[in-house]
């Protein structure tokens, strides 16, 4: 049996615990790997090596450290068939998904080449007499990232690649679902030069995340995972002292006007709530068609859509649509709410219950389905389903639809489908959530702007990636002086390299 330790000061090492946990394919439902889980110990030497290292990294000119990102940047490129293998294998999204989950962190990296730009300071020139004042960004230190199983590779390299970039040591302490992926870009980043230590990946469960909360050297801690969890690390991190920002769960609403191209919210609809097995923060699992005509438009445009999806495992290629979800217990939860949907009075118009795949019996899969005539009471609409299965609220106008979506306690994303250039002005106005798409159903904002949820979906000021990544990872200090006049020296004439 595989077995995937910590990586520690620049090697993989075996964890010490004594504890571990199972890994598996969800395809096949076998166990493929144990995966350490660290003790506290472990945790708490690993960070003090990384507080050992990070002085020297930080005190690299930002350049020098933009160089390292660079190189990462070729080396994920080189291995991103192996890296995407490696990822569908334990998570079992297809290949081509795995891919964009690689990509969408590869494009934060690719940010952060430009960090030299983002951490200049602030400048007055003669504040006083004979006197300048400037304010620099400067690291906090060791910092920490507990990230969910759903994008093993995108969400650690959004933390990842920030902090380093600013020149902080960074403790990951990934997903025990899927832990090689993170394992494997650690080694890129020593290929891509990065210093022994300051990157350090220590596996594990709650004893290890309570050692990061627990440990005064960790000065900043960015968690992504389920609401409950982001609350409670958001409020034990803060009780300590520590800069936290803290990304939870969602349900995510789109609304759908008379005025929209049916067709085009047909199928936004079927990949942003099928795509990925439903296992995405940013998919939709709540259509709000506005009046019964555009109801009954909607729902029969996607039936024929759904009963069309490929489910199956990431080896059958392209073809697939989507592929098994991450565990046995997040199969029967999913399959327990979708009938506590039919006890409590939906309808279920695609029914995936029975759905099982030749060959692949004791795969974690998931049919699809869809709901219709859902109502805010429900256990499918109050709860993060997070499967393959849609859920239709009919609201009978526009204030209504609006006010599902924001009167619901998550606000992670949302998106309107209309022609109606005043309707989407307006929502995306006054909506309560951190990203809309108009006409765009999974609005995930690119790199150089910053991704984040409000209400119970994010916890703390400050958003992932783009430039407020630099802020959450960065201190400022501001420094005022005043030169007594001195000696002029003579003229240099040669370029001088900034070592
Ligand atoms: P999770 O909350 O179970 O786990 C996230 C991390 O927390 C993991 O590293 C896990 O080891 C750790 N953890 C789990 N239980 C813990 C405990 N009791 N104490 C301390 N640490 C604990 O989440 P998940 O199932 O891995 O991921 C899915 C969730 O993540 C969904 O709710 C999804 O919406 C959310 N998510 C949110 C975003 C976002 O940006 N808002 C992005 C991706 C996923």
């Amino acid at each position: 049996m595989k077995e995937l330790g910590h990586w520690i000061n620049g090697k993989r090492v075996a964890g010490t615990s004594g504890r571990s946990a199972d890994v598996y394919n969800p395809a096949t439902g076998e166990v493929q790997a144990k995966v350490a889980l660290a003790s506290k110990a472990e945790l708490d030497a690993a960070v003090a090596a990384a507080a050992a290292a990070q002085p020297k990294w930080g005190a690299t000119n930002p350049q020098r450290r933009a160089r390292v990102m660079m190189e990462f940047v070729r080396l994920l490129n080189r291995d991103m068939d192996k890296l995407a293998e490696a990822l569908s294998s334990e998570h079992g999204k297809t290949i081509p998904d795995a891919k964009g989950d690689i990509q969408r962190g590869l494009e934060v990296i690719e940010f952060c080449i430009g960090a030299p730009h983002l951490l200049k300071g602030e400048f007055t020139d003669s504040a006083g007499p004979g006197i300048d004042m400037y304010s620099m960004r400067q690291p906090l230190g060791v910092v920490a990232g507990i990230t969910p199983f759903n994008f093993p590779a995108m969400i650690p390299m959004w933390k990842m690649g920030p902090a380093l970039s600013c020149g902080n040591a960074f403790i990951l302490k990934p997903s025990e679902r899927d832990p090689s992926v993170p394992l494997m870009l650690a080694e890129l980043m020593q290929e891509a030069g990065l210093p022994d230590g300051i990157l350090q990946v220590v596996n594990g469960d709650k004893e290890a995340v309570d050692a990061i909360l627990d440990n005064e050297t960790v000065q900043g801690v960015g968690f992504v995972g389920s609401t409950p969890i982001a609350q409670y690390i958001y409020s034990r991190g803060c009780a300590n002292g520590k800069r936290v920002q803290c990304f939870g769960g969602a349900k995510n609403h789109m609304i759908v006007m008379p005025d929209a191209d049916m067709d085009q919210a047909a199928d936004a609809l079927v990949g942003a709530g099928y795509g990925a097995a439903g296992e995405r923060c940013m998919a939709i699992s709540v259509a709000v068609p506005v009046g019964d005509k555009t109801a009954d438009a909607l729902i029969e445009k996607l039936i024929p859509r759904i009963e069309k999806l490929k489910v199956g495992p990431y080896t059958a290629g392209d073809d697939v649509d989507y592929g098994p979800v991450v565990t046995k217990a997040a199969q029967q939860n999913i399959l327990r709410l979708v009938n506590s949907g039919v006890d409590q009075g939906a309808t279920l118009v695609v029914d995936g219950r029975d759905f099982k795949l030749q060959g692949y019996e004791d795969g974690f899969f998931v049919g699809p389905h869809l709901f219709d005539n859902v109502t805010r009471d429900m256990d499918i609409y109050k709860t993060e389903i997070f499967g393959p299965v849609l859920s239709t609220v009919r609201a009978k106008t526009y204030e209504e639809a609006l006010s599902y979506a924001m009167d619901h306690e998550y606000g992670n994303g949302t998106a309107i489908f209309t022609r109606d250039g005043d309707t989407a002005r307006d929502f995306a106005s006054r909506i309560n959530i951190g990203m809309v798409g108009i006409n765009v159903p999974i609005p995930v904002p690119l790199a150089y702007h910053t991704f984040g949820g409000w209400k119970k979906s994010g916890f703390g000021d400050l958003n992932q990636h783009g430039p407020d990544a630099f802020r959450f990872y960065t201190r400022t200090k501001t420094v005022t002086a005043r030169w007594p006049s001195g000696l002029k020296e003579g003229g240099e004439f040669h370029f001088k390299q900034m070592d």
